[in-house]
């Protein structure tokens, strides 16, 4: 299955990807950004706005 990841060592902090998102998945906490895998749809339109490549959809094997 698809899931989201977020490299905290890339990220900007900027925020700018929590406006992105239509399913309001992403939040920032202080500096740190709070994903809500619950709500997430892996549309993959964060990653594309990321400007540093922070947020990326990678498959996960359901068996681990
Ligand atoms: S857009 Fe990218 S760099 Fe900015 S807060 Fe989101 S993940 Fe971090
Ligand atoms: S992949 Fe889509 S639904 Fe998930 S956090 Fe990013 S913009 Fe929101």
């Amino acid at each position: 299955m698809k899931h989201l990841v977020h490299d905290r060592k890339k990220c900007l902090k900027c925020a700018g990807c929590v406006g992105l998102c239509p399913q309001m998945a992403l939040d920032m906490f202080g500096l740190d950004l709070q994903i809500d895998h619950e709500k997430c749809t892996r549309c993959g339109l964060c990653t594309r706005g990321c400007p540093v490549g922070a947020l990326q959809i990678t498959e996960v094997n359901d068996a681990q």
